[in-house]
């Protein structure tokens, strides 16, 4: 893993001279309560018998400095001698003060996952994606590896790197508008997810796999990126965008993620010979009607043929066509078929080669 240095990562500075007003977010208590230099306390973390002052955005966040010291390598080397104070530098109620180069939320989190850890116990509700994204990019670049670690753990609950977990991405975790692209029920959730994201966040994913070097995230965070408007990929998601790379690969995904499940709904319902599908069929004109409707249907083939989620399958269509008991299970164990073949290949639609898949493969072919 490749991580900034420490100078680059912490920036121990006097805040006398910023003439910055302290945040429109602040109360009059919030306020009240601040000193010189012009900073805003944290509601959440402001201890009272806290030995260091950490300043992010103008947040000011008294917290442990012997925490830090010991969950921390980079705050070890750099506090573990003193912190540098040139004269004349500001307190805080006696406090050496911390410049950072974070976000106020993220290093929020990051104390969160470090002070008070059940935050990141989804108990109840999931954990938000914010969260998890800020203790992967705070723990490495703190190098607490242990937050790293957690939250990577966490972020791989959901772009995963096996097929059985495959619906994560795909079954209405996400706020994308699959139910709208093709007619008929949305698959719903069997399991409560860990993570609370939106399918924007998958810029972020891909990201942070970048940061940490951990590509098996990739293939499905890129996936995820295709479902994606075209706006919101180019631009990025407000907090991340792609690099220029990894956005020509994202592009170039949307547009073999297309072809492949074109392809795909065509195999599935293509005429079969007559010895086969139609063999067990009581319904034979019926169904061969309802097959033909599929693709008499220029509103549904349009959108069935453009459509880039290939992971989502096919079986609402099934469903909805009317078929004999027979050809639906013929139909379905050819749509499952597709989505393993569209799983197994997931890598390389984005030129990826990552282990997992290929291991998969290569155990297939044994
Ligand atoms: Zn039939």
């Amino acid at each position: 893993m490749q991580r900034s240095s420490t100078s680059d990562a912490i920036v121990a500075t006097s805040l006398a001279a910023s003439g910055n007003t302290a945040s429109a977010e602040a109360t009059d208590s919030d306020r009240f309560h601040v000193q010189e230099p012009n900073v805003v306390h944290d509601d959440e973390f402001w201890y009272p018998d806290g030995s260091i002052v950490l300043i992010a955005e103008r947040r000011a966040f008294r917290v442990y400095r012997g925490i830090l010291v010991q969950e921390s390598v980079v705050f070890r080397d750099l506090l573990s001698s003193g912190l540098p104070q040139p004269e004349g530098t500001p307190e805080i109620d006696r406090c050496p003060l911390l410049q950072l180069e974070d976000s106020a939320e993220d290093l929020r989190h990051f104390l969160r996952f470090l002070l008070c850890r059940r935050h990141f116990v989804p108990l109840e509700d999931p954990i938000p994606f914010s969260a998890v994204a800020a203790i992967i990019r705070l723990g490495h670049k703190y190098q607490v590896d242990i937050a790293e670690k957690e939250g990577l753990r966490l972020l791989q609950t959901i772009f995963v790197t096996e097929f059985h977990d495959k619906p994560s991405i795909v079954d209405g975790h996400i706020d994308c508008d699959w139910a709208e692209m093709i007619p008929g029920p949305r698959p719903q959730s069997t399991s409560k997810p860990t993570i609370q994201y939106k399918q924007r966040d998958a810029i972020t994913a891909a990201k942070l796999a970048r940061l940490t070097d951990v590509l098996e995230i990739l293939p499905t965070a890129f996936y995820v990126c295709c479902q994606l408007d075209i706006g919101t990929l180019l631009q990025g998601n407000g907090t991340d965008s792609l690099g220029q790379s990894d956005l020509i690969t994202c592009l170039n995904g949307r547009d073999a993620l297309s072809c492949a499940n074109a392809e795909a709904t065509c195999r599935i319902f293509e005429p079969p010979p007559r010895s086969k599908w139609f063999h067990a069929c009581n319904r034979r004109e019926a169904c061969r009607a309802a097959r033909d409707s599929i693709f008499s249907d220029d509103d549904l083939i349009g959108s069935l043929l453009l459509r880039r989620n290939i992971l989502m399958g096919w079986q609402d269509i099934i469903e909805s066509n009317g078929f004999c008991d027979v050809c639906d299970s013929h139909l379905s164990e050819r749509a499952s078929e597709e989505v393993q073949r569209a799983w197994d290949h997931l890598p390389s639609y984005f030129s990826l080669d990552i282990s997992p898949w290929n291991l998969e493969a290569s155990s297939e072919t044994e």
